[in-house]
């Protein structure tokens, strides 16, 4: 559902060009959980945010079922990201406004009629159990449940692809397991696709279907998780991966 092509994208220092984002290929497939795991400064982040032109690559294709996103006027572009979601590690919630109206943002810019506002934001929040919480502003809310909020802003637009940017980094390993199953169950009931870029092997490697290891702005090593029982691992962070989940 979801292909990129030769993705290019470098920054100019100081010190010079460097390419973050060297010529990476990928293909993530409907229903995919797919993890980029890599060290700090591999260019995991940067990569995420070509696939919604967050940050627009130099050269390279980002395919969204069927359309380059790359080669899309504004308009265009604007309805396409619709069809996707993002998430962060430090939640980006909005702190002075309610629950309701982080949830209710991406819908006013899209400009979406009030009371089917109010349905899809009460559709949203239930999927992350926190009705409760509608009307609190996000400083009364613990680490897990700003992500959640996070979550449930990031799906009230209905996506068909979630991108995760070390979601679960800022939370305790309690919260981090809850978040995971939370998103697991968004993979399996919605029907969402999922690309989750983080540098903890728990984490990928418990939820994720494949798994690329990003090394300074290249794609090292892709793993299949789902043959691990069939084949032995070769590398090295085959192992470390196979031994979770
Ligand atoms: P981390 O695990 O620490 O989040 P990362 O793998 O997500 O790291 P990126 O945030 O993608 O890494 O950054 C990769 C490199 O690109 C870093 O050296 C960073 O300094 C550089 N970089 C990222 N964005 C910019 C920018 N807007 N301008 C200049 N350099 C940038
Ligand atoms: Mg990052």
């Amino acid at each position: 559902m979801l292909e990129l092509q030769n993705i290019l994208k470098s920054f100019t220092g100081a010190d010079g060009r460097h390419d973050v984002v060297n010529n990476v290929s990928l293909s993530v497939g409907k229903g995919d959980i797919y993890g980029i795991i890599g060290a700090s400064g591999a260019g995991k982040s940067t990569l995420l945010r070509t696939i919604n032109l967050l940050e627009r690559p130099d050269s390279g294709e980002v395919w969204l079922e069927g359309v380059d996103l790359t080669k899309l006027g504004k308009r265009e572009l604007r309805l396409a990201r619709g069809q996707i979601g993002m998430i962060f590690q430090h939640f980006h919630l909005i702190e002075n406004r309610t629950v309701y109206d982080n949830i209710s943002f991406p819908l006013e810019i899209a400009g979406v009629p009030k009371k089917e506002r109010r349905e899809r934001i009460l559709e949203s929040l239930a999927i992350v159990d926190l009705q409760d919480k509608v009307l609190v502003y996000p400083a009364k809310l613990s680490g897990g449940q700003k992500q959640r909020i996070a979550i449930a802003r990031a799906l009230v637009a209905r996506p068909k692809l979630l991108l995760c940017d070390e979601p679960t980094s800022a939370l305790d390993p309690d919260t981090t397991g809850q978040i995971l199953r939370f998103l697991q169950d968004i993979n399996r009931k919605l029907h969402i696709t999922i690309v989750i870029v983080s540098h903890e092997m728990e984490v990928v490697g418990s939820i994720c279907s494949k798994v690329s290891l990003m090394e300074r702005g290249v794609i090292a090593e892709t793993l299949d998780l789902a043959e691990r029982k069939q084949h032995e691992p070769k590398s090295q962070i085959a192992k470390l991966l196979f031994n979770h989940g």
